[in-house]
């Protein structure tokens, strides 16, 4: 299949570069130029494991490109998906849907012989039918089928969630696009993963509804987590304890300091949003996203007493930056709002993250923390440590040398990464979530 990816970002590039794998003819456009000239140079904007590879090894096998012409590529393509960005509008909280919009028209312009046009950028219920009417409105001769097919893929974990996923959902009642569809994902099919066809609005709610799904889940465990702080119960057992029952499963209960990332904040928010448009109160969703906005104010409360009920001139070293391991990006991080409340509150913060330094320092986000070169760097003269992300070498630093640098040996482990008895065998004042909290025996 000849397929145009709009929109180069995370899921544009990773859906592009892995359907490239499949062995289809991709083409990723982007508006960005420098984007697009970095990547037909090879280089990678994010960091992604295994992505580098991926997208280098298509491109030598002629099957991947790259281009900001958006007409020349979509007159080619049997299959053209949107992948650009849905943000929460400023202000309101639903979906700004400016972008899909423009992407629309302007595909709408170039449709040469029948094409598929597919949302995969995550919509609000009725997207489709207005991308339709845009494209029917702007080239009324277009043969043309439109359909949804929302994307489920995990940053961090994205080219193995790309290549096994649970399901592929297909909005669409056009015989011709599932046709078309079907091929684009035969290779996924033949392996027995699950083609889920469905119409075009189900396609587009499934997504809000799995990912207000996995955010209530991760909520209710930050809630039980202190509950388990204050009856003297430890939320790792009691997440591991239900998560057994195959009707709850165990994914999705680890307690921590509450949800961030570019997708789970802005999608329950529209989702909440979406539903007030049709006078549907969904009370579960709002109360997840008030849980989670108090959580996070919570949590700066919680390492400020940790740190002996003041941190202003304090010494803190933060570790992690990303909202997530093996990501560098940055958006709605809980990691890059808790440094810049400490910051606020008058500390002095060094930070180290893996992957996300370069990101947060062009960011700007955290203007006035001290960027250091490791982990173990970030903790020297350190007054408390706290950990905001749970990468893996975060739980392999050696906790004897860090005691030796810092100041204080107060740990704030706002992931849950370390065993608070050896914690208290080492020395440590070790406070985590959901969990007692130890003093050095
Ligand atoms: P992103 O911001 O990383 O990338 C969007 C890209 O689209 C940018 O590079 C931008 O320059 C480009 N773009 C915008 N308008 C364009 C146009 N008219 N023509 C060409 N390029 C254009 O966004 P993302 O994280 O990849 O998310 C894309 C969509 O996928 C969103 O709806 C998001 O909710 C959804 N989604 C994201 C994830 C994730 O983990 N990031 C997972 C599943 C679904």
């Amino acid at each position: 299949m000849r397929i145009a990816m709009i929109g180069t970002g995370y899921v544009g590039l990773i859906s592009g570069a892995c359907f490239a794998d499949f062995g289809h003819q991709v083409i990723c456009v982007d508006k960005d130029a420098d984007k697009v000239a970095a990547l037909t140079r090879g280089e990678i904007p994010i960091f992604e494991p295994g992505l580098d590879a991926l997208v280098a090894s298509n491109i030598a096998a002629g099957r991947l490109a790259f281009t900001t012409d958006l007409a020349a590529s979509v007159g080619k393509a049997d299959a053209v998906f949107i992948a650009v960005g849905t943000p929460s509008r400023r202000g309101d909280g639903h979906a700004d849907l400016s972008y899909v919009h423009a992407a629309a028209r302007e595909i709408a312009a170039a449709l040469a012989g029948f094409t598929v046009v597919v949302t995969k950028s995550t919509v609000p219920v009725g997207t489709g039918d207005e991308v339709e009417r845009l494209i029917r409105e702007a080239n009324p001769a277009a043969d043309v089928a439109i359909a949804s097919n929302p994307e489920f893929l995990r940053e961090g974990a994205a080219i193995r969630d790309f290549k096994f996923p649970d399901r592929i959902v297909i909005g669409t009642s056009d015989e011709r696009a599932r046709k078309v569809l079907g091929d684009v994902y035969r290779p996924l099919s033949l392996s027995q993963v699950p083609l889920m066809f469905t119409d075009r609005r189900t396609a587009e709610l499934i997504k809000y509804a799995a990912n207000a799904f996995l955010a209530t889940k991760i909520t209710f465990i930050n809630e039980i987590a202190d509950l388990a702080e204050r009856v003297g119960a430890d939320v790792q057992e009691v997440a591991r304890g239900i998560g057994m029952d195959n009707r709850i499963g165990s994914k999705f209960l680890h307690a921590g300091p509450g949800f961030g990332g570019s997708c789970f904040p802005k999608d329950t928010r529209a989702l909440v949003k979406i539903a007030q448009d049709y006078d549907v109160q969904l009370r579960i969703v709002e109360a997840v996203l008030g849980v989670n906005d108090h959580r996070k104010r919570a949590m700066a409360r919680k390492v400020i007493a940790a740190s002996g009920g003041a941190v202003r001139a304090k010494t803190l070293a933060i570790l992690g930056l990303a909202f997530k391991p093996n990501t560098d990006d940055l958006r709605s991080s809980v990691a890059i709002d808790l440094v810049a409340d400490m910051l606020k509150e008058g500390a002095q913060v060094t930070v180290y993250d893996p992957k996300a330094m370069e990101k947060a320092r062009e960011a700007n986000a955290i203007a006035g923390a001290t960027f250091a070169n490791s982990a173990l760097e970030a903790t020297q003269s350190a007054e408390a440590l706290i950990i905001a992300t749970e990468w893996p070498e975060f739980a392999n630093v050696d906790l004897e040398v860090v005691k030796g640098k810092m100041t204080t040996p107060i740990i704030f482990d706002g992931r849950n990464l370390f065993d608070p008895e050896t914690m208290g065998k080492l020395g440590f004042h070790y406070h985590s979530i959901g969990r007692a909290r130890v003093t050095p025996h």
